[in-house]
């Protein structure tokens, strides 16, 4: 009988990370300081550990991947590939659905395959606490189990709005010994300044990342850990993508078109960028597998942002990276999908769009919750709403296979569960979430106040 579930055994955990770096028609931007210079290694000292910045510049092609860090891993991977065959049949789509689930993880997402990595490599620099922000509250709680797993003390800056709305994320964070405060918060000048013109400020990423990193900044023995958008972040998250491809050999099959959710760009970049080898050797099946980052309309970075030097956070601590960005005082609206709340994405991803060897497409939130309602009652998984982004495109995919007969393979990352999300589906069931798609106007305005570089 046909197996859904295709696993693999501990034993071919991949033992290397991929660095898309190596396979790139072109070497990456620097990143830069404020006077307009690259950033030198002893600047990112000032806030990274020496391993971690060596990670984040290099070009080597494959970069081995701890014994700790593996045996961490093997409390949940290799994580599952499932082929969607009651969505399939729910869909009468010749297409054939497999989905990649990293909500089988501790935390429930992808994000501990680089927290684990991040606070490995702190606590082997003498490194005893870490500072970091959360926006739904996914890094945050991976930051805080992983912190646990090598004896680091966590400290979590977490958006205000999804302080407020996800109460458990929080619990969690604090049963994995990590303290946690709504940013922005009275814990750093950043926070105060702000809340000094506007009690009632919301939050964003940015704000939070900004707090993050004037804390550790100030602190000898504290580092800054990031959940995504860099590229050893995207680095460590390789793993997913690296398995997948064995789990494809195990059934004789290969993706013609990958659907993964895109905030900061690091899930899609684990599960994508590994194909981007076989991509550049012509594809397995005879042609390149198309490689689709799927966003909110609310958030549209690569479909509607420029392409441009910005900082990572709000207030401009972080150096300037060369990606698709909204302009870093754009204020996103509080949208569910918390995780795909940020102005900027991942220089490697935007240079991969850039270039052309990767898609992007902006879907509208209520069609997400539709697309993950539909999905949890066909295959029983709860996704979380940013995975969602990924399955409605999948599913509009699937739709087309079945006008034009075409018997596709499709791929969807499924992030993580959805769990501590389900106030977001309550109100989408109350008939209370809208669509919002980000006024013109208030882009250019934003983009407008993109730093002057070069
Ligand atoms: C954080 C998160 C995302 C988006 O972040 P990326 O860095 O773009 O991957 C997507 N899905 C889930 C479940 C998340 O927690």
């Amino acid at each position: 009988m046909e197996s859904l579930r295709i696993t693999l055994d501990q034993s071919e955990i991949p033992t290397h990370w991929y660095n898309v770096v190596a396979d790139l028609p072109t070497p990456p931007l620097p990143p830069l300081a404020a006077d307009g210079e690259p950033v030198s290694p002893e600047q990112m000292g000032a806030i990274f550990p020496a391993a971690i910045i060596e990670q984040e510049m290099s070009g080597e092609r494959w970069i081995p991947i701890p014994e700790p860090v593996r045996e961490v891993y093997r409390l949940w991977r290799p994580s599952p590939l499932i082929r969607a065959r009651r969505l399939e049949e729910l869909l009468a789509t010749p297409a054939r659905i497999y989905y990649k689930y990293e909500g089988v993880s501790p935390a429930g997402s992808h994000k501990p395959n680089t927290a684990v990595a991040q606070a490995f490599y702190n606590q082997q620099a003498g490194i005893k606490r870490i500072t970091t922000e959360t926006g739904a509250g996914q890094w945050g709680c991976s930051m805080a189990f992983a912190g646990q797993m090598f004896g680091l003390d966590v400290r979590v800056y977490m958006v205000k709005v999804s302080f407020q709305q996800k109460p458990y994320r929080r619990s969690m964070m604090q049963t994995w010994g990590a303290e946690v405060f709504a940013s922005p918060s009275p814990m750093t000048q950043t926070g105060r300044d702000l809340l000094a013109s506007d009690p009632d400020n919301q939050g964003s990423l940015g704000i939070a990342i900004s707090e993050a990193v004037e804390d550790a900044a100030g602190r000898a023995d504290t580092s800054y850990a990031l959940g995504s958008v860099l590229n050893h972040v995207a680095l460590h998250q390789t793993i997913i993508g690296q398995e997948a491809k064995k789990q494809f050999e195990k059934v004789a099959d290969w993706p013609d078109v990958i659907f993964a959710p895109c905030g900061g760009g690091s899930s899609f970049a684990g599960l994508a960028f590994p194909f981007i080898a076989d991509n550049a050797a012509g594809g397995r099946n005879g042609r390149p597998t198309r490689l689709v980052a799927v966003e909110p309309t609310s958030c549209p970075t690569l479909t509607r942002g420029a392409y441009a030097y910005d900082f990572g956070d709000a207030s401009g601590f972080t150096p300037l990276m060369k990606m698709y960005t909204l302009g870093h005082d754009f204020m996103p609206p509080g949208i569910h999908a918390g995780g795909l709340r940020y102005h900027g994405d991942s220089p490697l991803v935007s240079q991969l769009y850039h270039e052309g060897l990767i898609e992007a497409v902006a879907v509208a939130q209520l069609a997400t919750f539709e697309a993950g309602v539909m999905f949890s009652r066909a295959e029983g998984i709860i996704p979380a709403p940013e995975s969602n982004h990924a399955l409605r495109a999948a599913i509009d995919e699937a739709l087309r296979c079945k006008r034009s007969g075409e018997a596709k393979t499709i791929l969807v990352n499924l992030t993580g569960h959805g769990h501590f999300d389900m106030a977001a589906y309550d109100r989408y069931f109350a008939g209370e979430l809208d669509d919002f798609e980000y006024p013109a106007e208030a882009i250019r305005a934003s983009l407008e106040n993109l730093p002057k570089v070069g």
